[in-house]
């Protein structure tokens, strides 16, 4: 009997603790979001401000704080999404999207930074129109795209395909990076679950970014599954209807 009340106590003392992280997340994403965006618009400016003096050093090293800034943003993006969809709050917008369009602004975007790999686009079928919520499908092919990169460090190419029927938008992103093995390609798309082996080099991250993915893709009801082959890198398949129920 007494087992039995430490048991439901320890559960509910468990769930309130639940509760409250998901709350803290909330919290401390919202708290950091706001300085640290006015930070980067003030060193835009300082940077703009400078560059006309020409002032060389001063701007590289304010470009590498800005780029410290986007890391930090995305990284509280992705805590305040993930509190969101704890909490069953996270909006979308209902609009029509052409996903061609979306893909081609986060290549330009990624390929501004990142320029070990060459980022190669094909398309097939109909113009790859349908209803969702353009920025979140754009933050789903932007991690998807910098996952490839970021897991491919010996490779110099990622090839993301777009196929369109009637029925469904089908995207392929392909990496030949350091592959997924067996065991994990499930739970991958867990929240906080990391597959890379502890004798990989660092690779950095905290396991958010294919939860986000594969919350996007279950809102728009599709799919997302992963083919991988050792040694030889992977592809991330992701099926969207183009209709709205
Ligand atoms: P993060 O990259 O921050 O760890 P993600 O949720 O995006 O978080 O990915 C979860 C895990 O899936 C990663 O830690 C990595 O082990 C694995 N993974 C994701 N994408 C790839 C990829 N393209 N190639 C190899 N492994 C990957």
């Amino acid at each position: 009997m007494l087992q039995g009340i430490g048991f439901v106590l320890d559960n509910s003392a468990r769930k309130e603790l639940e509760q409250r992280k998901d709350h803290f997340l909330g919290m401390a994403s919202h708290e950091l979001k706001t300085p640290i965006t006015s930070l980067k618009l003030q060193t835009q400016l300082l940077r703009k401000q400078l560059a006309k003096q020409d002032i060389h050093n001063v701007d590289t090293a304010l470009s590498r704080m800005e780029s410290q800034l986007n890391t930090v943003i995305r990284l509280v993006e992705e805590l305040l999404d993930l509190s969101k969809i704890q909490a069953g709050k996270l909006e979308y917008a209902q609009e029509t999207v052409n996903l061609g369009d979306v893909l081609q602004e986060v290549v330009e975007i990624v390929q501004q930074t990142q320029t070990t790999h060459t980022i190669a686009v094909e398309h097939a079928g109909h113009p790859p129109f349908l209803v969702g919520d353009k920025a979140r499908l754009g933050q789903m092919l932007l991690n998807l795209i910098s996952n490839a990169i970021k897991y491919s460090p010996e490779a110099d190419r990622v090839e993301v395909d777009i196929k369109t029927s009637e029925e469904v938008v089908t995207l392929s992103v392909r990496d030949y990076g350091i592959s997924i093995p067996r065991e994990q390609r499930e739970k991958i798309f867990e929240r906080f679950y990391r597959a890379v082996a502890p004798h990989q080099r660092a690779f950095p991250g905290l396991g958010m970014g294919l939860y986000i993915v594969s919350e996007i893709v279950k809102h728009h009801r599709g799919t997302i599954t992963v083919e991988s082959e050792r040694g030889k890198g992977s592809t991330f398949h992701v099926t969207l209807p183009r209709k709205s129920p």
